[in-house]
């Protein structure tokens, strides 16, 4: 008997209709002679509109209560699917994030999974039952609820189908598969039948949100057999795997990420040991920097400019100011109005001249580079925010079509 795990995005589940439609994909699945385990998001806006009553109440609160708070959404998606699947005749039962034994570590809002106890797991679909789980969540070593990020759903479901070693994991969402582009931004953009794991990643990890980074670093680890697919249409979707047939495209993908605010320390002394002391501190409060530029020194002084994400900035710049005189900088700068536009593909690795043509793309667009940062598979630009959806479309023309 096969084992499928099936996730289900937030507006994959976002009313009774919706819910029943995804009730008749699992059963379907189960039907044909299939174990199922689905994992589940909280129903269209739940998790910002809980974001938003948290605010209203305390906008400090600390992130242990909005863990316990978010995680909420996921149990209602989860109960609602069992009801809708046991009035189909089913035998089903929905599971929290600790009565699956999803242990994680105490990085509230940003948890990682340490382990998953399957026992439960492996008891409930022993009984033959369907099994839905809430995604997002798990429990640290206190028995404390923690969740795993915005998007950490299809993590939660990558890391089932590796615990339970599931033949594959499905994740359903609103598009039918993975396209060179946000098909909502860029029309353009074409469906990709698979995509490698390492692509997919970069793609994620550039402000694709099809997939949350972590399930595709999870899913190439325990080479989880990975498929994104539409809940609303019953067309093939996109393969992730560890290899893909021969490229056609030199780029398969372009994403954005308008979560990036660039700081600026501005007149440092030209002198060893400046750059280690701004990226240490910054490391020590576990702030992800990107791009990194710094400008050539000058009558004994240089600027140092770097991206973080916009959650980080407001505690960057506290360190940064603390450490202002210290660190003898003329001043702290921030831009919020700046987005990261990225290409990614395994192709631009044996070819030549894909940064030009990137470069030259945006110069026929008359869109300012700000910043560049290139990786094996990647090339990022950080723009002004507002030639974001215009520079993907440049970039789709140029590489894609
Ligand atoms: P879910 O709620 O199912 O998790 P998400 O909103 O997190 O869905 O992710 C699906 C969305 O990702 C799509 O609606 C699409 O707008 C966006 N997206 C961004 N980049 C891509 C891409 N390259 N391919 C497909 N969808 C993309
Ligand atoms: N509900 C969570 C979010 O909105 C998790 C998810 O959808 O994957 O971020
Ligand atoms: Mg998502």
């Amino acid at each position: 008997m096969r084992l499928i795990v099936q996730k289900f995005g937030g507006s994959s589940v976002a009313n009774t209709e919706r819910i029943f439609n995804v009730a008749r994909i699992i059963t379907d699945t189960y039907k044909t002679g299939n174990s199922v385990i689905a994992v589940v998001s909280a129903q269209g806006d739940t998790t910002d509109d809980l974001i938003e009553k948290a605010k209203e109440v305390n906008p400090n609160a600390s992130k242990r209560e909005m863990d316990a708070l978010l995680s909420t959404g996921e149990q209602i998606s989860a109960a609602l699917l069992a009801m809708a699947i046991q009035s189909m005749g089913y035998p089903v039962i929905s599971l929290n994030g600790h009565q699956c034994g999803f242990h994680t570590d105490s990085n509230y809002s940003k948890a990682r999974i340490k382990r998953i106890d399957t026992e439960r797991l492996e008891k409930e679909l022993d009984s033959k039952r369907i099994v839905i789980v809430t995604g997002f969540q798990g429990m640290n070593r206190f028995d404390d609820i923690t969740t795993l990020g915005r998007g950490g759903s299809d993590t939660s479901a990558v890391a089932i189908a590796a615990a339970m070693k599931a033949d594959l994991c499905q994740i359903y969402t609103d598009v039918d598969g993975v396209y060179t582009a946000d098909p909502r931004l860029v029309p353009s953009a074409q469906k990709l039948d698979e995509i490698s794991f390492d692509e997919m990643l970069e793609l994620a990890s550039c402000g694709a949100q099809v997939l949350h980074n972590r399930s595709v670093e999870m899913a190439k680890k325990y080479n989880v057999k990975l498929e994104v697919c539409s809940s609303l249409e019953r067309v093939p979707g996109t393969k992730v795997k560890e290899v893909t047939k021969m490229e056609k495209l030199l780029i398969k993908g372009v994403a954005k990420d308008d979560d990036v605010v660039r700081i600026a320390v501005i007149g440092l002394p030209d002198k060893p040991g400046i750059a280690f002391k701004i990226f240490s501190l910054l490391a020590a409060k576990k702030i992800n920097v990107d791009i990194i530029l710094q400008s050539i020194g000058r009558d004994g002084t240089k600027d140092i400019s770097f991206t973080v994400p916009t959650d980080s900035c407001d505690t960057a710049l506290e360190l940064l100011k603390a450490e202002q005189n210290l660190l003898r900088a003329h001043s702290i700068e921030v831009d919020t109005d700046v987005t990261k536009v990225s290409i990614v593909g395994a192709g631009m690795q044996s070819n030549p001249g894909v940064a030009a043509k990137m470069f030259e793309a945006l110069y026929e667009a008359n869109i300012n580079i700000q910043m560049i940062s290139t990786s094996e598979i990647k090339i990022s630009v950080l723009i002004s925010k507002d030639l974001g959806v215009k520079a993907m479309n440049a970039l789709s023309e140029a590489f894609i079509k």
